[in-house]
Order: C-alpha cells, then sequence, then structure tokens
C-alpha cells in the first residue's frame, strides 16, 4: 500500500499542485518540503513511469547520474542532474533546483543522449537472422550461393502488402528504441505502391521514436517511386516541428536514378545512397563526382573500394558517410573504410542495415568499429608502421553514434548531444548491472561492456518511453504474434522455407 495515497490504490506521484497543497496543509514547512519531495520521487523500485512526460511545461528532473553530454561546452560530470522540460532540455549540471519537477533518481546510471542510426532496413524485421550466414550478392566468388540480392531483394521484399511493411516498421522500430536508438533512417525498399508508403511512415510514427523516412524504389506497376515523393513531402512531412523527417533514395546502381536526385534536391531533403566497391559502383559514383553532383545533402553509406578521387569529392562537398562496419565485413562488401573516413578528416555515423544478418543494437556498432579500426592500427604498427594512425577510443565511436548520426540527418540542431534547448533524447544506461560493475570509466563501460539489456530508460523528445527496463505504451505479445502471422505469409508467398536449422 502506498503511503502517501489515503485510499490505498496504487498510482503515479507526479507533480499535482492540488495534492502537494493537500499534504503539507496542517503540518510543518520542514514536512511539507520532506513530503513534496518524497512526493515528487520515483523511486528506483517503483514500476509506476512518471506521468504525461513530454507534456508542455512539464518538468522532469534526472538526478544524480554520470552525465556524458557528449557537448565539449556542456562538459562532463561525474554526478549531475539534467532537467528536462516539455520536450527538450532545460539544464545540465550540478545540484540544479527544480522543487515543481518530478524526480527521477539516477544515481549509479550513465546520462547520455540516445544513439542514431542512419542506415536501416526495418522493413526485414520479421526476416530477422533468417541470412545470418549469408552475403550480399552471388559474385561468382565462393560463398555465394545464398545471399541477399537473391533472397531478400528478389523473393522476399516483392512479396510484401501494406499490413506487412506497417508490422516490420513498427516491431523494428519498437526494438531498436528498447535498446536506446531514439532516431532511425529507415531504408526500406518495399514502396510498391503508395499505399506502401503510407504504411511504412504510419510503422513509424506510431512508435513514437524519431525516425528519418527514407523514400526508395519499389517493384511493380503500382510503384511510383521516385515521382510520389512530392505528394509523401506535402502529406506527411511538411511541418519541422515533428518526430519524423524525409530523406530521399537515390541508388545509383538503378535507372533513372539522376531524377530522383533531382526530386530530392527540388525539395530540399537529404539523398541516401548506398556506394558499394565490390557491387562495381565505383566508376558511376566518380562519374557523379567529376560532373560535381555531390553536395552536403549527400548520405553515402558503405563506401567500400571507392577510389581516391570518390573520397576527395566526398569530403569537398561535404557529403556524409554512414559506415554499417559488423554488416561489410560480414557480407562482403569490402574492408570498411573506417581508416580511410578518419584520414580523410570525414568523421563517420553508423548505422545497422539489415536484420537479416545482424542485430540492430548499437552496442554491436560501437564495439565492432572500436574493435577493427583497433586491430588494423594495430598490425599496422606490429608490422614497422611507424605512422600509423591514431587510434580510436571509446569515446570516439560513442561521437559517431550520436553527434554524427545526428549530424547526417540533418538534425544536429535538436538531438545527438545533452545540450540544453535541444530536444530530450536521452538514455539512462544501469552501471551497477552484473555485467558493468564497479564503474571506472563512463565512455569504456558504454562501449566495452555494455549491452541492450543495461538501457535501463529511455526518453524521446522528454517524453519517457521505456522505464526500469520496461517498454511502455505497447502490447509486445500481441505485436509479436501480428509480425509472426507476416513471416509467416511472407515466407509462404516468398516461396521459402522456414528451416530452423539449415545449414
Ligand atoms: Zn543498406
Amino acid at each position: 500500500m502506498c503511503k502517501l495515497c489515503d485510499d490505498g490504490k496504487p498510482r503515479n506521484h507526479g507533480p499535482s499542485r492540488r495534492d502537494f497543497l493537500k499534504t503539507t496543509a496542517g503540518v510543518g514547512a520542514a514536512a511539507a518540503a520532506t513530503a513534496m519531495f518524497a512526493q515528487n520521487t520515483v523511486s528506483a523500485q517503483s514500476m509506476d513511469a512518471p506521468a504525461n512526460t513530454g507534456a508542455p511545461g512539464r518538468r522532469v528532473l534526472i538526478r544524480g547520474g554520470a552525465v556524458l553530454s557528449m557537448d565539449s561546452a556542456v562538459g562532463d560530470f561525474t554526478q549531475a542532474d539534467v532537467l528536462v522540460e516539455g520536450s527538450r532540455i532545460a539544464a545540465v549540471g550540478p545540484n540544479l533546483s527544480a522543487d515543481d519537477a518530478t524526480v527521477i533518481e539516477a544515481d549509479g546510471m550513465i546520462v547520455m543522449p540516445g544513439f542514431v542510426d542512419t542506415h536501416h532496413h526495418q522493413f526485414e524485421t520479421a526476416l530477422r537472422s533468417f541470412l545470418a550466414d549469408g552475403l550480399l550478392f552471388n559474385d561468382g566468388k565462393p560463398h555465394g550461393a545464398v545471399n541477399y540480392f537473391d533472397y531478400i531483394l528478389g523473393k522476399f521484399s516483392k512479396v510484401y502488402r501494406p499490413e506487412d511493411v506497417y508490422i516490420n516498421e513498427l516491431f523494428g522500430s519498437l526494438s531498436q528504441l528498447d535498446a536506446g536508438v531514439t532516431t532511425v533512417l529507415d531504408i526500406s525498399q518495399i514502396h510498391h505502391s503508395p499505399e506502401h508508403s503510407d504504411a511504412a511512415i504510419k510503422g513509424l510514427v506510431d512508435a513514437g521514436r524519431r525516425a528519418a523516412f527514407g523514400y526508395f524504389e519499389g517493384w511493380g506497376d503500382a510503384a511510383k517511386y521516385p515521382d510520389d515523393a512530392r505528394r509523401i513531402k506535402r502529406q506527411y512531412f511538411s511541418s519541422t516541428d515533428q518526430l519524423t523527417t524525409m530523406v530521399m533514395g537515390g541508388e545509383i546502381y538503378l535507372p533513372g536514378y539522376e531524377k530522383a536526385w533531382a526530386i530530392g534536391r527540388d525539395l530540399g531533403i537529404p539523398i541516401a545512397v548506398h556506394i558499394v566497391g565490390s557491387f562495381g559502383m565505383a566508376e558511376t559514383f566518380d562519374k557523379l563526382a567529376k560532373a560535381g553532383q555531390f553536395g552536403a545533402d549527400n548520405i553515402f553509406i558503405h563506401m567500400t573500394g571507392m577510389t581516391d578521387f570518390g573520397w576527395q569529392a566526398t569530403k569537398d562537398a561535404g557529403a556524409s558517410v554512414s559506415l554499417a562496419v559488423p554488416i561489410e565485413m560480414t557480407m562482403r562488401h569490402g574492408m570498411p573504410p573506417i581508416i580511410k573516413s578518419l584520414e580523410m578528416g570525414i568523421q563517420p555515423s553508423l548505422s545497422t542495415d539489415v536484420e537479416c544478418t545482424m542485430t540492430a543494437d548499437f552496442f554491436t556498432q560501437m564495439r565492432s568499429t572500436l574493435t577493427l579500426q583497433r586491430a588494423l592500427v594495430n598490425q599496422a604498427a606490429l608490422s614497422g608502421d611507424e605512422d600509423s594512425p591514431a587510434l580510436l577510443t571509446s569515446r570516439d565511436v560513442i561521437r559517431f553514434a550520436t553527434v554524427e548520426g545526428a549530424r547526417t540527418l540533418k538534425l544536429d540542431g535538436k538531438i545527438g548531444t545533452l545540450t540544453p534547448g535541444k530536444e530530450a533524447d536521452l538514455i539512462l544506461l544501469d552501471a551497477t548491472a552484473i555485467n558493468v560493475a564497479p564503474l571506472n570509466h563512463v565512455p569504456g563501460a558504454v562501449v566495452t561492456l555494455m549491452e541492450r539489456n543495461n538501457v535501463d530508460t529511455v526518453m524521446v523528445a522528454g517524453k519517457v518511453r521505456k522505464w526500469k527496463g520496461r517498454l511502455l505504451d505497447v502490447d509486445l505479445p500481441k505485436l509479436r504474434r501480428q509480425l509472426e502471422t507476416s513471416r509467416d505469409f511472407l515466407f509462404d508467398a516468398a516461396g521459402v522455407k522456414r528451416d530452423l536449422f539449415r545449414t
């Protein structure tokens, strides 16, 4: 039974002025202060999430965590508070006073910006792990029989219905939200009709997460890519004051990409493109570079096997680079160009790519990027290279996973750091957990020790979406059944046998 309630019913103890006055009537000032403190504190043991977070004027004080702001002007704090008002961060610092705020105790937690994924094909959520051992395409070299182009794009993607698109997008979004990835650029090549596009957007919106909707190609007579981009932009993305934005897809291996680029530029939205050397794209890439087609609005994904000329043009244009390091390593895109990117002075963002082949959590992303770069540099040093580049640090890869992701999606004015005035997309990571304690180095613990189970609390635009390890406002068993139903349809329609132990 709750001591604060006279009726014994469990309830949230948010900041209610009326309740505060009722509680304090007839008791002394000191007791009143104590009562207010107790009333506004959501204890670590409570399963009740603070209510109405993110609403205009609603104040939440995240108190006493180790704060990794990722903003050098704000700095880091061994122990400090983050004050959130409405959807925004109001202040970051030690011992903030905010008497009317609900307090979230963050002692033992790391408080940092949510992760930003700059390339994820969420339509494949129902196909998770199907292609765990597969390659990108059959390049005629060994091991290419089961591959992404033949199965995922060639068989599965073509049979998606709008309802499949919706549940895949929604479930994939919620899964990443649970893992502390508060923003995604979704790239789903299932725009077989305007209804498919609408379903993708609805899935992203219903998840209540920040998302850039990537408008890419589809197949069949009803496909309206790229022309439908104008309708989509007008209908869904005319406001900048919302969680979702739009990115244009412009794959240079598809005929007619010039038109997609032109529409994207006309609409003033970023243009994302897969650039894969092993898929023979270096020549077209350099041709576009020579023609002066690159801009700061370009997001180049993978960049494996590109020429020095192509890299220089990318740098000169101020284009962004998104690396999907685990996928590039396992699916034969070529060696992830982390050394080259940094050598060119281009700070990459990170992306999860496809869950048919690899998990979409960001601890895997950061750890893979850190260990690959260090392996390459360490081997160069052992081989006698006295000019080997600096070793990446855990803070570096957190920067790729937050600040650079936000910059890539043109959202750095809104998110990516814990900076007063920015929107409150942040996560609380449990540094008291059995796989992390005792805490001795904050960025190191995040990158080298943590996993998605350590994501305790997640906030998007000030709204608490995960609380004490549990996603809020979702019926996951129901959604999982819908995803399984979609999965069963997709395998059946694609004519692919689901074999749990396929070799
Ligand atoms: Zn991709």
